[in-house]
């Protein structure tokens, strides 16, 4: 995750206000994307919902509103409703794209429109209270931010002008009456964009903090893993790799696939900041820690355990190999100096290896540097093996 959100904040994220979306094309569809998922069960909600709605008003109506031609119109519409949601709610858990999904809520809005004025023609000539349910269905669509708010506005505003229509022509209605219905549909489509628009936005938005959290989690957690001074691995960074060589253990092929820990200490280091400043020091640090991964493999690891001392894993390696991989490194120590500036330094270091076993608790640290601290004693500047 935090690889990917470094890779979209490279993209122009900036909210087009107006239009309620990415300006960058490629990160509105990674953000619709995003919540494709839940969007889907939204949608299959709101199916379930204006099913049973329906169903319930079918029943309320009967008593309610004793059309003269009910209920045989009037019910097969609202069968058909019924239906038509209920199958909408399965047929989404086989959408995969987008582009599907938002032709598939346009087309089931149109539909629930169609039959929701059809319906409507069906009732009293002097009967429009049905209106109050044109305004919820608007609202809950603006609200649902299900496909872009240019489509809301275009399907929502149509319907109305369909509703106030079917008043219009269909029913027996006074003039107050007619314009409290266009009324209530003007400032259903209003309060419908204004939500809306505040929706996209604040969901954008909320998309381009997370997924800057995200990525400040990222390099928060690399950072937590690097040692500043060489940018190499700290200790936290080998804790954490512990249980990864510890499956290499367990899998080990015979005595030619070994995870060889190796404990690397400078030898006399604190003679290099006592004579040539800690400045002088920090380079040697860093000159070494480059000198150790330049001469290993790139499935070797270096960690910086702290101070002048490094852990060395070589994993999937046998002992004889390991010894050969660290002498040379020590005969190439002893035949370069370290330059730092004017000066040049003769920079060595003692070595303890040691293979790690199954089941051991890190203790493999402690027989390595029980190796290392033999390499000391034997006059430094070599490396001294421990099983
Ligand atoms: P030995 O051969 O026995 O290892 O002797 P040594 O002098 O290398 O070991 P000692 O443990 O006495 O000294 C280590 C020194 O490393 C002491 C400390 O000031 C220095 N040191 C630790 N971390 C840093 C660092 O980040 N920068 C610098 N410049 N010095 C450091
Ligand atoms: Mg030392
Ligand atoms: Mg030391």
């Amino acid at each position: 995750m935090g690889a990917f959100a470094a890779k979209l904040l490279n993209q122009d994220m900036t909210i087009e206000r107006y239009a309620c979306q990415f300006k960058s094309l490629e990160v509105e569809h990674v953000f619709l994307q995003s919540k494709f998922g839940q969007d889907k069960k939204i949608a299959q909600f709101l199916c379930c919902t204006i099913a049973l709605v329906t169903a319930l008003v079918t029943f309320f109506d009967k008593m309610i509103i004793q059309a003269s031609f009910w209920p045989e119109t009037a019910l097969i519409g609202r069968a058909i409703m019924v239906s038509v949601c209920i199958l909408s709610a399965f047929a989404l858990n086989y959408i995969k794209s987008i582009q599907s999904f938002r032709l598939v809520i346009s087309v089931f809005m149109l539909f629930l429109f169609l039959n929701m004025q059809f319906m409507a023609i069906t009732y009293e000539r002097f009967y429009i209270l049905h209106m109050f349910f044109d305004v919820i269905i608007l609202i809950t669509f603006y609200f649902s931010t299900l496909v872009s708010i240019k489509l809301s506005v275009f399907l929502s505003i149509s319907y109305s002008a369909l509703a106030i229509s079917v008043i219009y022509f269909s029913k027996e209605i006074s003039n107050h009456s007619f314009y409290m219905v266009v009324l209530a549909h003007v400032a259903a489509n209003l309060a419908g964009m204004i939500m809306a628009a505040h929706e996209h936005i604040i969901r954008r938005e909320l998309f381009v903090r997370n997924t800057q959290l995200a990525q400040l989690a990222h390099e928060m957690k690399s950072q937590a893993l690097k040692d500043a001074l060489t940018q190499l691995p700290n200790r936290r960074a080998f804790d954490n790799a512990y249980e990864e060589y510890q499956r290499m253990v367990k899998q080990q092929q015979g005595e030619s696939k070994q995870v060889c820990v190796i404990l690397a200490d400078i030898d006399y280091f604190k003679r290099v900041n006592d004579t040539h400043g800690h400045e002088v020091g920090d380079v040697v640090l860093q000159r070494f820690s480059a000198f150790l991964t330049d001469s290993l493999r790139s499935s070797d690891d270096v960690y910086r355990f702290g101070g002048e001392e490094f852990v060395i894993v070589l994993p999937l390696c046998s002992v004889s190999d390991a010894t050969v991989i660290i002498s040379t490194m020590i005969a190439r120590m002893n035949s370069e100096m370290c330059e730092v500036g004017e000066l040049s330094l003769a920079i060595r270091a003692s070595f303890g290896l040691t293979v790690m076993k199954e089941e051991e608790q890190k203790s493999v640290i402690s027989r390595a540097d029980a190796a290392l601290y033999q390499a000391k004693d034997a006059g430094r500047n070599q490396l001294v093996i421990k099983f």
